[in-house]
């Protein structure tokens, strides 16, 4: 199922994804410039409108700072990896934002596979582990454990993030990896398409599963 696209295929993406991240983009910006009028003719309402305006300018740098790692170099450079110890770099770098809320991350993985070693676009593959690492530790927000599961099946290696969070229903379930698709104040809708698109470069497959009020298991299936 591999294609090349066309260069004018390429064109048409690249001016739809400009044209969403503009309109992304410039709707906190109008938002800001109202509350910048209404706070210059008030003095009561001061700090509600400066808890806004901090909100929208963390959500114009959430986009930016997600669009910064996209536009990286686009020739993946793929080397042999050892997969525990990235996952284990990956954790440690997650744990700093996780013990904020009590939450544990617990790494298992059948001991022969200590040494596995996949090829992979290391810090690309990164970039996905933390985006669903966050996505989870989001969706936990309170004390919980954050289970990852590494396993062999059949020619690829399975990687399950397991979640105690509030869950996602079915509607959701169609919506996730959709282009600014998020269900937070100050998310970007931006990690999970990120994450597709990484795993299908390495030619793997990313499976949910979800129960609302109780957690999510997302899936990462690397040829292995
Ligand atoms: P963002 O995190 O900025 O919202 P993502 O693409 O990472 O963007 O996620 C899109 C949406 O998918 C989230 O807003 C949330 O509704 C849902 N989601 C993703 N991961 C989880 C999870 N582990 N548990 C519950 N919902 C999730
Ligand atoms: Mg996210």
């Amino acid at each position: 199922s591999e294609r090349k696209l066309q260069h004018s295929e390429q064109l048409s993406v690249l001016g739809e994804l400009a044209a969403g991240i503009a309109h992304e983009i410039r709707n906190p910006l109008t938002s800001l410039k109202g509350f910048l009028q209404l706070s210059a003719g008030s003095t009561k309402n001061k700090d509600t409108y400066n808890e806004i305006m901090l909100l929208e300018i963390n959500r114009i740098n959430a986009i930016v700072g997600e669009l910064l790692l996209l536009s990286k170099p686009k020739e993946m450079d793929f080397k042999p990896c050892k997969v525990i110890h990235l996952i284990d770099t990956v954790v440690t770098i997650a744990n700093t934002q996780a013990v904020l809320y009590n939450i544990e991350i617990i790494m298992e993985y059948e001991k022969d596979l200590e040494a596995a070693s996949i090829h992979c676009e290391e810090n690309k593959l990164k970039q996905v582990f933390i985006n669903l690492l966050k996505n989870g530790i989001e969706a936990m927000k309170k004390e919980g454990t954050i289970y990852i599961q590494v396993k062999k099946k059949n020619h690829y290696l399975s990687i399950v993030f397991q979640d105690e969070g509030q869950g996602m229903s079915e509607a959701q379930l169609q919506q996730i990896g959709k282009r600014f698709y998020t269900t937070k104040e100050d998310g970007t809708g931006l990690g999970l398409m990120i994450c597709y698109n990484i795993i299908a470069k390495h030619n793997g497959q990313i499976n949910v599963t979800s129960e609302v009020g109780k957690g999510t298991a997302f899936e990462v299936l690397l040829p292995y």
